[in-house]
This record gives structure tokens, sequence and C-alpha cells, in this order.
């Protein structure tokens, strides 16, 4: 007797089923990986031993590798690191054929059909650029593929928005943001949105015509600050077919209901304004990174920013099947599990790079 498909679904544990949903591999399309190996370049093989056994445990198939710059190195330093991050990241890459640095489409794809991680070079902050145009290519060679014009602070470029409810500059971009913006979408960088202040987010969708991004960022409606973003923002991203990626450290102000309930609250909230294509995932974990600071370090970066609350069952990849399995149990069905988890930033690749 042979079994119908709703059947042999039927037997299925909840543990096989994330098993086959994670098979092709998840997309987190925004992780600071390259600053951390540049921090720890007197070491060896770190991508390996500190990265992948996580990145193996959640079943992550391609990865936003984040270029940024801290504070301590600007402005003098700024080209310098973004250049030495890359550096670090292609040096480590070499070392551990289990992954590859892709820059299209097509590299993607034969890169994860061999079994391997991708790695996609993204730039949150243009302070590498300085405020040579000329740079993007350089950069664009060297196989960075999205670009948000701005971290938390002021640049050549624009202005970031605050982790308050009001007070981001009210200004856009300057005339050398916009051109970035022109160049970017003229070469094939994909325009990330993340962190920019509101009136730079306008400035953008009106600059632009194709699908745009925030590759990590949360809703306003539960997290109520200028750099998360708002019911009219998330449907001007809709409105371009963009895809919003998801971020799992603004979950919520408030300590206890930083859950992997309220991060699929988040989800539910952008599905409902435009749709199941048009979100996925931005994890963002850095609790790597926290856990590496003094409690000195550790105040001053609540202070300068906000009071966040990494989600205790969501803080590393290899936690990834805490959120695939609440996604079954609030009633996702399959189809709409792989548009989150790897489908959505997929098509937003196929189509820009
Ligand atoms: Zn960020």
């Amino acid at each position: 007797m042979e079994f119908g498909t709703s059947q042999r679904m039927s037997h299925e544990s909840i543990e096989d089923r994330i098993k086959r949903l994670h098979a092709n591999g998840i997309v987190d399309l925004h992780f600071d990986l390259p600053m951390d190996l540049f921090e720890k370049r007197d070491r060896a093989n770190v991508l390996a031993n500190e990265f992948l056994p996580e990145l193996e445990a959640g079943d992550i198939g391609l990865l936003g590798a984040a270029i940024y710059i801290e504070d301590r190195y600007l402005a003098e330093m700024g080209l310098r690191v973004g250049l030495d991050q890359i550096a670090r990241l292609y040096a480590e890459v070499q070392k551990c054929e289990r992954f590859a640095i892709c820059k299209s489409f097509a590299e993607i794809v034969r890169e994860r059909e061999a079994g391997k991680i991708a790695l996609l070079i993204t730039m949150e902050g243009v302070e590498p650029l300085g405020t040579d145009l000329d740079l993007l290519r350089v950069f664009y060679e060297l196989g960075v593929r999205s670009i948000g014009l701005t971290h938390a602070r002021r640049n050549a470029a624009g202005h970031g928005g605050v982790f308050a409810a009001s007070g981001s500059p009210r200004d856009g971009l300057t005339a050398f943001g916009r051109e970035l913006i022109r160049e970017c979408e003229a070469l094939g960088v994909i325009v990330d949105l993340a962190h920019i202040n509101p009136a730079g987010f306008q400035e953008i969708v009106d600059l632009t015509t194709k699908p745009l991004i925030v590759s990590h960022t949360n809703a306003r409606k539960y997290y109520d600050v200028e750099r998360n973003i708002s019911d009219e923002q998330i449907k001007l991203i809709g409105a371009r077919r963009g895809v919003i990626g998801v971020n799992s450290v603004l979950v919520s102000p408030h300590k206890k209901e930083a859950t992997v309930d309220r991060y699929l609250d988040h989800f539910e909230h952008i599905i409902n304004l435009i749709g199941i294509d048009c979100v996925a995932v931005g994890f963002d974990f850095f609790e790597f990174i926290y856990r590496q600071w003094s409690e000195e370090v550790r105040r001053q970066f609540h202070k300068k920013y906000t009071d966040f609350h990494f989600v205790p069952d969501l803080t590393n990849h290899s936690h990834a099947r805490n959120f695939t399995r609440k996604l079954i149990e609030r009633g996702f069905g399959d189809d709409d599990i792989e548009k989150i988890l790897r489908r959505n930033w997929m098509r937003i690749f196929e189509e820009l790079l």
C-alpha cells in the first residue's frame, strides 16, 4: 500500500521536519564575522575552530559577513581596517574548505550545491570609503555585494537612526551619500537600509528603483526606536518587493518579553503588512562579541545605544532550530518556512547579483 504525501507528513516528527526544512541551508544576512576575525588575527583557523561548529549545528547555508569599523579606528584607520577585515576573511576561508566567498547568484548556487557555506561580504557603514567614490569600485572588486550607508553614527554619507523613539537627525543623505546609492544600483551592489535615519531611508527609496533590503532590523511596533522600522517603512520595502531581515537582538525593550515567541511576532507583523515574500532572517548574533567585553565596555555600550536583551534560546547559530520549531508550532506551512529561511533572500540575490 502506498502512503499519500499527507499521510507520510503526519508520521514525520517535528525534529525530522526541521531537518528536512534545513536541508538546503538557512540564509542569515547579517553577522559581524570579519571584525572578529580581524581582532583575532594573531590566531590561526579561527573560522574553522570558533565558528564552523555552531554554523553546522544550525544548518547555516549562507552568511552576510559584515565589514564594520569600530569608533576607535576612525577616522584615520577606517580604510585600512576595512581592507584588513576582508584580507582576514580570505585568509581564513583559504584554510577551511567548508566555506566559499561568493560574488554572484550563480556562484552562490554552485557553492551551495558543492555543500559549502557561502559568505557574502557586506558593509555596515561606509567609513572605509571616506569620501572617495572610486573606492566603492575597489571594495566591489574585493567582493562587497551589499552596503548600508551608516551604522548608528554620522558619516560622510548620512546619519544613522538613534536608539530612541525620536531624535534622529532630520536631514537625509549628503551629496556623497546620494552618489554612492546611485553607483551601488549601477554596479550591482544591494542597497541595505538597516540603521539609516528616517529621512535618509525616504531619500534612498526616492533615489532607487530596484528592490531594497533591510538586512537586520525590528518592527517599531514591538521596539519603538528610530533604529528600527515603522509600518510605513515596512510598506515601502514591500512595495518594492524588497526583503526585511528580522534581528534577534532588538526583539523587546523588556527582558521578560525577549523571547522566541516575540521574535516571531515581528515576522507575523511584517507578513500581515507586506506578505510572506518580503521577510527573512538577519539574526545579528553578537553575543559572542559581547561575551569578550569587560563590564566597563558593556556598560558604555548599553549607555550609548539602548537596553537590549539577547533571546535566551536564540543567541547563536546553533540555536536556529529553536526558531524553525516555533514557526512550525505557529502553523506556518513548509513553503512559507522555506521562504523565510532561505528563498526570499535567494530571490533578492537572483534579481540583483
Ligand atoms: Zn547593525
